[in-house]
């Protein structure tokens, strides 16, 4: 039978995008087709505006920090910030960003087409454009739909007091008090931008604790690098079960166990970084006998669709909607992953080695399991997990840069001396991530990479440093 195309991807986030290019690479006769925003959230609405907003708003608080200057012998007069010009920067990268994506897929001949496709049963796509419906067939399909932000029940938003990051994003005001519904990465991440910007935060966490999905110890000295120095207020344990728009918007605070009121505040706007869910429904997924799992496309490592746990043949998913690891980088590798299974090389995703960061002043970033996550591991395995810790103020980069607050800490198996997850917090912690990322990608031992040779003097060293102390001990 012969197919309009070989591939046709739905959503050209950076998923969508990274599977084209390779698909191209690989010979394949390419469609791919979005809804709206070429880009998707990455490059409209999520990983480009905010680091530039951050990288903005960082240097702002860098250039107030008048003590810190003056140790390094600077002296600066007073900083002067233009808000609008911030959010201007930022939606020029997102511009320049979402052309260059189109510019790439267009140069390498990956058809773009415009509208909302849904599954019509094997190997088809119904899509829907202004212009009207048509079908079109492809030996492989690929579905990269994305997320949206979640908004909890009770939680009503106006765009403009009560906001999600996709309004955030825009920057439009700088409300003297906010609230921050959750302390995920996004939540952070706003937090470092706000009160750079001189806003007071308050951030509302459901759980016991703050940061509930990074490693503890790097949760709890966030707490004190990031968290308390600043005009930021915590409230943990509690849920924001109202949140009503206006002036003042409201909130009312109820106890995460007991459900009971706690508290009504009253703020001027806030922030909803509750997490995001998949955007998977009315994608004809049930033309295909496909079941979502809590809104999730299921799919296994081969990045194949499966229908009662078994593959559905030639349908494909990767990104957000997967739900696997939200992060673009993953979404773009989950694509490549897919084409090389597609054209026969049998591949399988390593979550394990997918980093993450989050892009606060200092930054955090982790790969592989924390602390806890290993010793479960480790007691059903039956091996023992051994921790190093080594200090940013012990490296000499840091002490130039007079940046000396962090922790680099590595997660590793006593007996093997492999190492399972490593997490740093302190300048350039999103760059210094990616060794120890290579490392668990190939399953290194702390006992080969003590013979690395790092760059001095360089914050990498700090990594260098952990593994020679962990080879001692294991
Ligand atoms: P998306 O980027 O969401 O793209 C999906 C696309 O599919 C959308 O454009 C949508 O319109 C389209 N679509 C959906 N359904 C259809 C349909 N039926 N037909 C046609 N088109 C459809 N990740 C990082 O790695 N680093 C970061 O620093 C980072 N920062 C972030 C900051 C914020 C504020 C946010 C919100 C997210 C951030 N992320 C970051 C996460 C990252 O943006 C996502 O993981 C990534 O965008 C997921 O890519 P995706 O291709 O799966 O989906």
């Amino acid at each position: 039978m012969a197919y309009d195309y070989d591939l046709v991807i739905v959503g050209a986030g950076v998923g969508g995008h990274g599977a084209a290019l390779h698909a191209v690479d690989c010979g394949l006769k390419t469609a791919i087709i979005e809804a709206a925003d070429m880009g998707g959230t990455c490059v409209n609405r999520g990983c480009i505006p905010s680091k530039a907003l951050l990288a903005a708003s960082g240097r702002v608080r860098e250039l107030q920090n008048a003590h810190h200057l003056k140790s390094l012998g600077i002296e600066v007069g007073g900083v002067a910030f233009d808000r609008a010009a911030i959010a201007n920067h930022a939606q020029a990268i997102v511009t320049k960003q979402r052309e260059g994506l189109i510019g790439s897929m267009k140069r390498l001949g990956v058809e773009i087409i415009h509208g909302r496709a849904r599954v019509a049963g094997s190997q088809k796509l119904i899509i829907s454009t202004p212009e009207g419906e048509k079908t079109i067939t492809a030996e492989d399909i690929i579905l990269a739909p994305g997320s949206i932000p979640f908004v909890p029940p009770g939680v009503q938003t106006d765009g403009k007091t009560v906001f999600t990051s996709d309004d955030a994003i825009k920057l439009e005001s700088l409300p003297p008090w906010v609230a921050i519904v959750g302390s995920g990465y996004i939540g952070l991440e706003f937090s470092d931008v706000y009160t750079a910007l001189g806003c007071e935060v308050t951030m509302i966490e459901g759980l016991d604790q703050l940061m509930p999905g990074f490693d503890p110890d790097i949760a709890k000295l966030a707490q004190r690098i990031l968290i308390t120095p600043r005009d930021i207020e915590t409230k943990v344990g509690v849920f924001a079960a109202k949140v009503t728009p206006g002036s003042p918007v409201t909130i009312e605070l109820i106890d995460a166990k007991t459900k009971e009121l706690v508290e009504v505040l009253e703020v001027d706007a806030c922030l909803v970084a509750a997490g995001r869910v998949p955007f998977a429904k009315e994608l004809g997924l049930e033309t295909v006998n496909v079941e979502l799992d809590r809104g999730f496309i299921p799919v296994n490592d081969q990045m194949q669709v499966l229908s009662e746990g078994q593959p559905v043949p030639h349908l494909w998913a990767i990104g957000d909607a997967t739900g696997k690891m939200m992060l673009a980088h993953a979404a773009s590798a989950q694509g490549v992953i897919a084409i090389e299974n597609m054209c026969g090389r049998k591949r399988e995703i390593d979550y394990r080695s997918i980093p993450a960061a989050a892009f606060t002043h200092p930054e955090i970033s982790f790969v592989g399991m924390t602390e806890p996550q290993a010793k479960e591991l480790g007691k059903k395995e039956g091996f023992e997990v051994a921790v190093v810790r080594t200090y940013f103020k012990g490296n000499a980069k840091a002490l130039a840069e007079a940046e000396s607050e962090g922790i680099a800490k590595i997660v590793y198996r006593k007996d093997t001396g492999e190492v399972l997850g490593t997490h740093i917090i302190g300048m350039h912690a999103a760059d210094l991530i990616q060794e120890a990322a290579n490392a668990i990608a190939k399953r290194e031992s702390v006992r080969s990479l003590a013979f690395l040779v790092h760059t001095h003097p360089t914050l990498s060293e700090i990594l260098d440093e952990a593994y020679k102390r962990a080879a001692v001990h294991s």
